[in-house]
Order: C-alpha cells, then structure tokens, then sequence
C-alpha cells in the first residue's frame, strides 16, 4: 500500500484510530488517511501534533472539546458537505470509545455523511484479550457515574448481567473503584490492565480484596482498564451451579 497516494472518498469523515501508548501500534491505513485526507479533527492539538510530528505528517488541525464541541461538529460536517475529507482522532485509541469523539460521529451520521471506521488500537479490547477472562460475552461499560449515588446503583445493577465487564476508571479513582468492587463483587476474578503497550505494562489478576491490597501496598499509578469475570459457578458454595447430574440440590 502506498500511503503517500492512496485516494480517499470527498465528503467522508474518517475515524482514524491511533496508538494508546507504542507508537509502533498505528496502521498503514491510518497513516494513509491522515497523509491525504485534508483536515485532522483532534480532541488536543497539541497531543496530535505530537503524533504527526513523530510520523513526519503535516496537515491542518481542527480541535473539537469539551466546550466547542456543537459549534466545531457543525463545521466539520459543512466541510464534509463541501467533498472535504476529515479524519478524526482523539487523544489515544478508536475515536468514539469513551471519548468525545462519539458526538461528533453522532452528527454526522444525523446529517446524512459518510463515516467510515479506520480500525486500530483501543485500550479495553487490547485489555481484555489478554486478561485470560471469557469473551464469549462481554459487556463494557466505558466510565461508570462520578455521583457516589449513582455509581453504587450501576454497580449493584452490574451483578445481574451474565459474562465478562470492562471498564475504564481514572488513576486516581483506583482504590475507591476496588472498595467498591470488595462489596459488589467480592469472589469475581479481577484484571487490572495497567499502562497497555508502554514500558510499564502488566496485568494484575486476583480478586477485589487482593488487589486492592497490591493497589495499596505498591501505590500504582498509569492508566488501567479493569477486567471482570463472570460470576463463577463455584462461588456460591452449598448451592447448586446447574450442572446436568443433579436435581437441584447441592
Ligand atoms: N478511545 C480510547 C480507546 O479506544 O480505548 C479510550 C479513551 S478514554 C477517554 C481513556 C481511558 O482508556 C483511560 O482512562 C483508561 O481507562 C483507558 N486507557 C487508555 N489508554 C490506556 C493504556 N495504555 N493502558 C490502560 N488503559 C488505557
């Protein structure tokens, strides 16, 4: 593939994904897009201006947060209606996974653009492949509410979905997070996948209580998703699991 001449379609708004932490992990085809598209759209410009840098690109920044977000999202889409192609980032991984990227495809979809996903990096899939957990059912849950209230609500509603949870939470919410998961889950298998794809990768697997100990002993800092495994059939000790050779009775 020769990214310096690869076409892209006019009017079409390119979610690009790109690295959570190796730069190494972008794809051919992201830096296709953003060598031809003609705008980036970028939470932080200065963030994706870093990036660009590393991968000698040089191309018109749009930055779209938090506080401009509706008035920025109405321009990318004029653009766009103008054949312009924009591709869309956001700070690290798949734009519109927990991120703010999710409003913007959310207008252009609503207004009648293409949108076409360029796949790559995104830090819960890399998370829970290599927790060792089931996948056959997952459910992610991106941040759970700040509101104490709330969050207890969510979480107590959590115990009643069957498979695998995957969550993101901010450092410095870590240790409140596996207290709270000490009292809604307490026999699950926990990972925490910390500082995926950097230096200081590792995954740490036991449950709440254990982890919150290491949590506390070697006070952890980076980025983590968490990893919840289902509810194990041999957690309820004296009650049938619903195996095939009994009726009911443990
Ligand atoms: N769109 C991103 C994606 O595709 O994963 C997620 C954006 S969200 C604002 C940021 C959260 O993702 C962090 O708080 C953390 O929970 C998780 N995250 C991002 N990079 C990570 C990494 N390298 N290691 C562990 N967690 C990471």
């Amino acid at each position: 593939m020769d990214s310096n001449r690869t076409q892209l379609t006019p009017g079409t708004l390119y979610l690009v994904a790109t690295p959570i932490g190796n730069l190494q992990d972008i794809t051919l085809r992201a830096l296709a897009v953003l060598k031809n598209c003609d705008f980036i759209a970028a939470e932080d410009t200065r963030r994706t201006g870093l990036l660009l840098k590393h991968f000698g690109i040089t191309k018109p920044l749009l930055s779209y947060y938090k506080f401009n977000e509706a008035r920025r999202a109405r321009e990318l889409i004029e653009l766009l209606r103008t054949g312009k192609t924009v591709a869309l980032v956001t700070d690290a991984g798949t734009p519109g996974i927990s991120d703010r990227g999710q409003r913007v495809v959310e207008a252009a979809v609503a207004a009648g653009m293409r949108v076409e996903p360029v796949p790559g990096p995104c830090a819960f899939i890399a998370a829970l492949t290599a927790s060792g957990l089931p996948t056959d059912e997952v459910h992610f849950l991106g941040f759970l509410p700040r509101k104490p209230g709330q969050r207890r609500v969510k979480l107590e509603s959590l115990r009643a979905i069957p498979g695998t949870l995957v969550l993101y939470e901010a450092p410095h919410r870590l240790d409140k997070l596996l207290t709270e998961l000490c009292e809604v889950f307490p026999n699950r298998r926990v990972v925490l996948a910390r500082e995926l794809t950097k230096k200081f990768e590792e995954f740490l697997r036991g449950t709440p209580s254990e982890l919150r100990e290491l949590a506390g002993a070697r006070r952890l800092k980076g980025e983590f998703v968490i990893v919840i495994g289902p509810e194990r059939a041999d957690s309820n000790a004296g009650q049938c699991a619903g195996c095939a050779g009994c009726a009911g009775e443990a």
